[in-house]
């Protein structure tokens, strides 16, 4: 029924409350660690905050709505919800192929945590996935990647990890389950962090997995009860605030940046783009194919860190910041960070200013 709805629909509709005379349309946090117990100590649903919460369980079965998974766990960051997958997976003597040109962060938790404890890690590029997964066990795919914006096939790679027994896991943070639902393209699990475009207005750090395998998810909600990286309730209750308005961001962030990837593309300061709207993007026929939307990043490499600097400096409404998906444009140069980029690349998250204003402004800061 909920496949007959556009985007902003669903993000409405997945945080309302039952239309009960009298009660509030939007449901209040709660805040409470611990709940009332029955003399015949029958199981309540809430007993303890680190088992449940009335705000996650909805924001839970938002987020599940959204992706298209029978359930979804909140989970305190996008690394608390990836690590957790990663515990109950990534068992000693499994091999587990991670993104080479990926999040940084999930490389060194591999190789820092995994690897010492028997996991065989690989470090594979988006471009190679496939291949790779022939022979692992647990395939961990972020597409587009960050910061890079490839794009892996996400249909032929569950396909490939299907023919091994191998199990899927997408990182969908750059995309988000508007942009495409990596578990209808045949992904085991889903692993996002909700701070980025999801929630969208830079306030809160958050995180989840979605699934629809009930054993698989029932042992990363075992995980997060005794491991215990929670999400505290009030930063759940934001991210359901900000997810009714998500669809109507989202839109205008892809807007803004197939807009500013067109401009950008034959500007004579700009080395490369990478934009998998942009037509001939090396990714954009796969893109085309899995993805609803192509997403609020734009990648784009300048002659040396200086250039990037300056054009922080001479735009208006430029900032620079890490991180991506809020309200305002912001750039990245993530050679700072060690990514294994160019010095004059930078990973730009367009925010939800007007068009045109962006465009003028990039203009001028580049000229
Ligand atoms: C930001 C990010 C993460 C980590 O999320 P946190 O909420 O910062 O912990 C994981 N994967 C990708 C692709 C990200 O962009």
């Amino acid at each position: 029924m909920d496949g007959l709805y556009g985007d902003s629909t669903r993000s409405v509709k997945a945080v309302g409350s039952d239309p009960v005379s009298g009660s509030p349309v939007v449901s209040p946090p709660v805040l409470a660690s611990t709940f009332h117990l029955s003399p015949d100590e029958a199981e309540p649903s809430d007993k303890y905050g680190r088992y449940s919460n009335p705000t996650w369980r909805q924001l839970e079965s938002a987020l599940a709505e959204l992706e298209g998974a029978a359930t979804a766990l909140t989970f305190g960051s996008g690394m608390a919800a990836i690590t957790a997958v990663l515990r109950v997976l990534a068992k000693p003597g499994t091999k587990l192929v991670v993104p080479a040109d990926g999040y940084n962060q999930v490389r060194s938790y591999a190789r820092e945590y995994l690897a010492p404890l028997g996991v065989t890690v690989v470090e594979v590029a988006c471009a190679a996935m496939c291949a790779a997964a022939a022979d692992a066990d647990v395939v961990l795919a972020e597409t587009p990647v960050n910061p890079g914006l490839d794009v892996v096939d996400l249909h032929r790679l569950a396909m490939d990890c299907r023919r091994r027994g191998s199990t899927l896991v997408v990182d969908n943070t750059t995309a988000t389950p508007l942009g495409q639902q990596p578990l209808s393209l045949g992904a085991d699990l889903v692993v996002a962090s909700a701070t980025k475009s999801l929630s969208g207005h830079s306030d809160l750090i958050a995180g989840y997995v979605a699934g629809s395998h009930p054993e698989l998810m029932a042992a990363v909600e075992q995980e997060r009860l005794l491991a215990g990286p929670i999400l505290g309730p009030f930063e759940a209750w934001l991210v359901l605030r900000s997810l009714g308005s998500a669809g109507l961001r989202f839109e205008r962030q892809c807007h803004n940046a197939q807009a500013l990837a067109v401009m950008l593309r034959t500007h004579p300061a700009v080395r490369s783009v990478r934009y998998p709207g942009l037509p001939d993007d090396p990714s954009h026929q796969i893109a085309a194919l899995q993805m609803k939307r192509f997403g609020g990043l734009v990648a784009i490499e300048l002659d040396s860190a200086q250039a990037v600097h300056s054009l922080v400096e001479r735009s208006a409404l430029l900032i620079s910041s890490t991180s991506f998906g809020g309200i305002h444009t912001s750039l990245d140069r993530r050679a700072r960070w060690s990514d294994p980029v160019a010095d004059g690349f930078a990973r730009i998250s367009l925010g939800i200013e007007d068009t045109d204003d962006l465009i003028s402004d990039f203009e001028q800061a580049l000229s």
